[in-house]
C-alpha cells in the first residue's frame, strides 16, 4: 500500500470510508468460495460507504494467481456486491484498517462452503 501521509489526492472522499468490493451476480449466497485454477484479473470496485449509502467511485484490477482460494462475504447493504475476505483480513471499511468485522467470522463459519465455484 502506498503511503501518502503528506500529500493526498483529494477526490472528495476520505480514504477511511472506502471499501473494496467485488460484483458477483451468479449467486446470492452469504459466503462464496472460489478456487483459482487459471490466472485472471479480478475487478475490485472502490466504494464509499457512509451511513449505509454506497457510491461506486471507480474500479481497479488485481491479478489472481492459480492455486489460490478466495473467499467473498456478501455486503449487507449493496446488492450483488461482496467483500474479499480471508482469515487475516477483509476489504470492508473496518477490515482495511485491521479492525474486527463480521465478514471474517462469516468466512470462518462457512469454511465448509455453501457455494463452490470453478472459475475459468
Ligand atoms: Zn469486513
Amino acid at each position: 500500500m502506498r503511503k501518502q501521509a503528506l500529500k493526498r489526492t483529494n477526490i472528495g472522499v476520505s480514504d477511511s470510508v472506502v471499501a473494496y468490493m467485488v460484483k458477483i451476480d451468479w449467486t446470492t449466497a452469504p459466503v462464496v468460495k472460489v478456487d483459482i485454477r487459471k490466472e485472471f484479473k479480478l475487478t475490485l470496485h472502490r466504494v464509499s460507504v457512509l451511513r449505509h449509502e454506497y457510491h461506486i467511485l471507480d474500479e481497479m484490477h488485481a491479478t489472481v494467481k492459480p492455486g489460490q482460494t478466495l473467499y467473498f462475504a456478501k455486503s449487507d447493504g449493496l446488492d450483488g456486491y461482496y467483500y474479499m475476505t480471508s482469515e487475516d483480513g477483509c476489504t470492508c471499511k473496518a477490515g482495511r484498517f485491521k479492525m474486527p468485522c463480521h465478514h471474517i467470522e462469516m468466512i470462518i463459519d462457512h469454511i465448509d462452503p455453501t457455494v463452490y465455484a470453478d472459475v475459468a
